[in-house]
């Protein structure tokens, strides 16, 4: 699929069509000034930055369907944006397209705690769909270190994971429902609450994912839950990555559906958190080569969680799994360990030039991935730090790596692809996947090509052709 070759740039817009979509959003909500097109241009690490004259924020799902029906009929590329946050430049207008932000679509439509669901549209931010299920008693338990910008609109675009997965899923399975305005401007109203519909081709996981590519998702029904009311974490240390594996396989056999989070850290990042962000501290006075922060929650506060948690630490400690363990002991401290861990994207900032990945493997192959990751890097780019750390219960490995002490950032960045595709190419042949939770969009559009099967790319062709026959929904990105 081609990008926007065929398709005009907003920046080539006749002051005429652009006031005729300013007639759909009022002026107010069109923008043309570059000041304030900038936080819907600039992604927050600065990798990319996007161009365009005009970026509209429509407040209704008849204001996004009026948007496309113009776009559609004057052949225009549109960038669906909700909040912002993603890691692959999919809400980024590389190529001057319009940019349409749903942040104003920020309504919550219906909340049923019995049914356990709730309707909203697709502007409210994650922090914003947490508090309104709490405030009906219930848990929406998707969670990621950016909830408090990212918009759901934009996890259901990416299917987003972040560290609830292992007990509640991806964000695909946190969704009954959608809503999404179609290339054409047609509204598909499948705002269902069902639990059970078997009617045919299931089109809600078709736009689960899609990253803005098949439609805008303007409202969703989304899965709530039970609220736990216990939540007993731990931060232990071990000496191998391999008794990770040996401490999860006892916890999940213990605990079962009560292990609500088991993510691994390498020492490298847990230093570059102590060293880059303020307030944190190391919940030990040794240092230790590997860590895993464990959650286990109870719905009755009982203290059922907290007699699990000391019988799985009992059991790793005596198998020689854990060389130190400590269970938070209030909330506070609890909040402390999570840092550690999800501060680790911002605290790389300060390490120079470091190249990102999140592949996923089989989880009983995660310590096989990270010993041969780490001798392919050192092959490649001697002195070269890996930062290995992930959703150890889900083999997602966010593994990272940063640049030699004594190289400059530039020579070390200018081998993104080189270092990139090697990493890809280990955990393809590890039968893993070269994104775990973050999405194709620009930045691994190309790389896609190199690791799906002909037969794959070809049905993804086929029906991003059916969906969008003139390529103006987020061109460029995923195909
Ligand atoms: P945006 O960045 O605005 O858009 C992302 C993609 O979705 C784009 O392709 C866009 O076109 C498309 N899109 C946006 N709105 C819609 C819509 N209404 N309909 C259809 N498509 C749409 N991600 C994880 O999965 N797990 C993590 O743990 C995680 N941690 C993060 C930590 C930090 C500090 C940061 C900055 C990001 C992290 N992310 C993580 C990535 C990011 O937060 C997620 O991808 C998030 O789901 C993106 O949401 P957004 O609202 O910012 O979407
Ligand atoms: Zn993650």
């Amino acid at each position: 699929m081609n990008d926007t070759a065929q398709t005009p740039l907003a920046s080539a817009l006749p002051a005429e069509i652009i006031a005729r979509f300013v007639a759909i959003v009022g002026r107010e909500h069109a923008l043309t000034d570059p000041e304030q097109q900038l936080p819907y241009l600039r992604e927050w690490r600065d990798k990319y930055e996007g161009r365009s004259t005009l970026v509209l924020r429509p407040g209704t799902t008849d204001e996004v369907s009026r948007i496309m029906r113009l776009a559609h009929d004057l052949n225009l590329a549109v960038v669906p944006q909700a909040g912002n946050t993603g890691l692959v430049g999919g809400q980024i207008s590389h190529n001057g397209e319009i940019v349409v932000s749903i942040a104003r679509l920020n309504r919550v439509r219906h909340v049923d705690p019995a049914g356990t669901s709730m309707t909203v549209e697709a502007g409210l931010t994650l922090a914003e769909v947490q508090a309104a299920a709490e405030k009906a008693g219930r848990l929406f338990p998707l969670s990621l270190p950016s909830e408090g910008s990212c918009r759901i609109g934009g996890n259901l675009g990416t299917n987003a994971g972040g560290i609830g997965v292992l007990a509640y899923g991806n964000t695909r399975q946190l969704v009954l429902g959608l809503e999404v305005v179609l290339a054409d401007g047609r509204v598909w109203d499948g705002l269902k609450a069902l639990k059970k519909d078997n009617t045919g081709y299931d089109l809600k996981d078709l736009f689960v994912g899609s990253e803005g590519t098949l439609g805008i998702i303007t409202a969703a029904v989304l899965k709530l839950f039970p609220r736990p009311a216990e939540k007993i974490t731990a931060f232990v240390s071990m000496p191998r990555i391999e008794n990770a594996l040996e401490m999860f396989s006892l916890a999940s056999d213990d605990a079962g559906p009560a292990l609500t989070a088991f993510e691994f850290i390498h020492r490298y990042p847990l230093d570059i958190v102590l060293r880059n962000m303020p307030g944190t501290r190391d919940p030990f006075n040794t240092q230790y080569p590997w860590y895993v922060l464990l959650e286990i929650s109870g719905l009755k506060a009982d203290g059922a969680a907290q007699t699990i948690m000391e019988r799985v630490l009992e059991q790793a400690a005596e198998k020689s799994l854990i060389i130190d363990a400590t269970i938070a002991s209030s909330l506070t401290q609890a909040r402390d360990f999570w840092k550690l861990r999800e501060a680790v994207s911002e605290a790389q900032k300060g390490e120079g030039g470091v190249i990102k990945h999140d592949i996923s493997v089989a989880v009983s192959r995660i310590p096989e991935f990270v010993h041969k990751a780490n001798a392919l890097v050192e092959r490649l780019c001697p002195g070269a730090r890996p930062i290995a750390l992930g959703h150890f219960g889900d083999g997602n490995v966010h593994y990272n790596v940063a640049q030699p002490l004594d190289m400059a950032k530039e020579d070390f960045l200018v081998r993104w692809d080189e270092i990139m595709e090697a990493v890809h190419r280990l955990a393809a042949d590890m039968d893993g996947s070269i994104s775990a939770e973050h999405g194709i969009g620009y930045m691994k559009r190309d790389e896609l090509t190199r690791f799906k099967s002909e037969v794959e790319l070809d049905l993804m062709r086929r029906i991003k052709t059916a969906l969008d026959p003139k390529n103006i929904l987020n061109p460029g990105k995923v195909v």
